[in-house]
């Protein structure tokens, strides 16, 4: 039996998390969920679930929460407030910890579970992109299996050697061949980009996911957080890793060694493989996905990205190759950007024009600890308001 929490389990990686762990009741125990807000939908998995916790960051849904599990006879406590979920993902009988809350929220609580030694299934890529070294130090030191859920770096964990030791020549890899769909605006004429709407940004042609991922997917910022993803995982430099425009999303991602051999993973695009993945690590367990129909698929396309189109992707290779605080204030950057643009407040095309300037504005330091991280992030979200309010 694997005791597990699940971080972030209103959302889509949590509710998929969920469905794979329903169809092995005997395998997994939920120990704590948490979410933001959305007590609804909290209750009803603690209803299915009966963990021992749930958190609620907001303090409100948690009164509300606590008041429907009373009422309900559940035997749960009811938390709230970031502290919790940060308690939650140390206790001492959790083994395993799903990391699926969205944006630098993710980063205490996961930071907590890897200095905690815990099994880390990792979807918040953005707990790497903004203290890779911090985190990675924490899982080296605590001697935390950390497994990638963002189903590139799943992809990519599968096709590189069993126990691969961080170094890619030793291990005969020439590169890392990153996929990407391309997102909704892949053929979108240029001009026609200022006035997308964010309903159409969230309208993403392969994968269902939540808001913020869904526009990064479409300005392509995504896969550049998943370029500085890789680089902390495999340890692999910006020129190692590739970026593949396939836009069947069949393919999710490549390893390409010496000797010309190409190491692939394929499937449907449905996040429960690589969660299925994780969550059963080194054996593997329906994860109730269709089998891929290759004379379905029947053909796959590859172009090399346009960085023309797709600005945010040669500002994440910038932060990758500029180190230090660089990548914690472009994640920062981003995530006030997106959230101004699902406001309606910037257009589309002005998300990489606040990235940029920030970039500009901001020194870049050497990380040593998480508060160089944080401050960093902190100043960035500032400069990028500031940016917002006068464009
Ligand atoms: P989502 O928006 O659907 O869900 C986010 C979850 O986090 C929800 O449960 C929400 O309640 C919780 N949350 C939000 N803000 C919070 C806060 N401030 N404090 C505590 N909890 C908070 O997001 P998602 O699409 O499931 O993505 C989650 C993470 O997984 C992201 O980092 C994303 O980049 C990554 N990821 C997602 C997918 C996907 O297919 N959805 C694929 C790869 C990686
Ligand atoms: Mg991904």
């Amino acid at each position: 039996m694997q005791n597990l929490v699940v971080l972030g389990s209103t959302g889509s990686i949590g509710t998929s998390t969920l469905d794979v762990v329903a169809r092995h009741s005997g395998k997994f125990n939920i120990v704590a969920l948490t979410a933001n807000c959305q007590a609804d939908l909290l209750f009803q998995q603690c209803v299915q679930f009966k963990p021992r916790y749930a958190v609620m960051l907001d303090e409100n849904a948690a009164t509300q929460l606590r008041q429907c599990v009373r009422e309900a006879g559940l035997a749960i406590e009811v938390l709230s407030g970031a502290a919790a979920l940060e308690q939650v993902s140390v206790l001492p009988e959790v083994d395993t910890v799903m990391a699926a809350i969205v944006g630098a929220a993710g980063l205490r609580p996961t930071l907590a579970a890897a200095r905690a030694g815990k099994k880390i299934l990792l979807a918040n890529k953005e707990t790497l992109v903004m203290a890779g070294n911090v985190f990675m130090d924490a899982v080296r030191a605590s001697g935390s299996a950390l497994l990638p859920i963002d189903s590139e770096h799943n992809a990519i964990f599968q096709a590189l050697p069993r126990n691969y030791n961080g170094d890619l020549a030793g291990n005969g890899v020439r590169r890392i061949l990153l996929t990407a769909s391309g997102g909704p605006f892949r053929n979108t004429p240029l001009d026609d980009l200022q006035n997308v709407t964010p309903e159409q940004a969230c309208a993403h042609p392969n994968w269902v996911m939540g808001r913020k991922i869904s526009v990064d997917s479409a300005s392509m910022m995504n896969k550049g957080l998943e370029v500085i993803e890789a680089h902390w995982l495999f340890n692999a430099g910006a020129d190692d890793i590739q970026v593949v425009v396939h836009p069947q999303s069949v393919i999710h991602s490549l390893v390409e060694y010496v000797d010309g051999s190409v190491l692939a993973q394929l499937g449907n695009p449905d996040m429960r493989t690589p969660i299925a993945y994780g969550l059963a690590y080194p054996e593997r367990i329906d994860a109730g996905v269709a089998p891929l129909d290759l004379f379905k698929v029947a053909k796959m396309d590859f172009v090399a990205p346009d960085l023309e189109r797709f600005p945010c992707l040669a500002l994440a290779y910038r932060a990758l190759r500029a180190a230090g605080t660089a990548p914690a204030i472009l994640n920062a950057a981003n995530e006030v950007a997106v959230a101004a643009f699902l406001d309606k407040r910037i257009s589309f095309l002005s998300i990489p024009r606040v990235i940029e300037a920030v970039l500009d504005a901001l020194p870049v330091n050497a990380v040593g600890n998480l508060d160089d991280v944080l401050g960093a992030d902190g100043e960035a979200r500032r400069a990028a308001q500031q940016q917002i309010r006068q464009s």
